[in-house]
């Protein structure tokens, strides 16, 4: 993973994450952005949020995926970068179609401190 981060050149797009880490439950994300934010979501917020055809109508953009059925104990197996531009996850739920610009993530993370 830190070959891919350490391939990262700086973008003309508003903020892009420098690091991410999932907790060792896998049931945490934390990114770094090149901003000096520093942002955090549970595996929960992240896999409602899943922004795949799957889950968003393609067309009306509206959201297909109902929240209330992601359980609160689901967990990011594995996460991989997509080009330099995004982040893909493997849940617990077997769920994987999801790819999630940096944007979105900035936008359903939380700030830290
Ligand atoms: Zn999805």
């Amino acid at each position: 993973m830190s070959n891919f981060w350490d391939r990262i050149k700086p973008a003309p797009k508003p903020v892009s994450a420098t690091d991410a880490k999932l907790s060792a439950d896998g049931e945490s994300l934390t990114l770094t952005w090149d901003d000096g934010a520093t942002t955090t979501a549970t595996a929960q917020v992240l896999r409602q949020q899943c922004p795949c055809a799957a889950c968003v109508d393609e067309w009306t953009a509206k959201r297909t995926l109902d929240p209330s059925q992601v359980p609160a104990n689901l967990r990011v197996l594995q996460m991989q970068p997509v080009g330099n531009y995004a982040l893909a996850f493997v849940f617990s739920d077997q769920h994987n179609t999801g790819i999630y610009p940096w944007k979105h993530l900035r936008d359903i993370t939380q700030s830290q401190g």
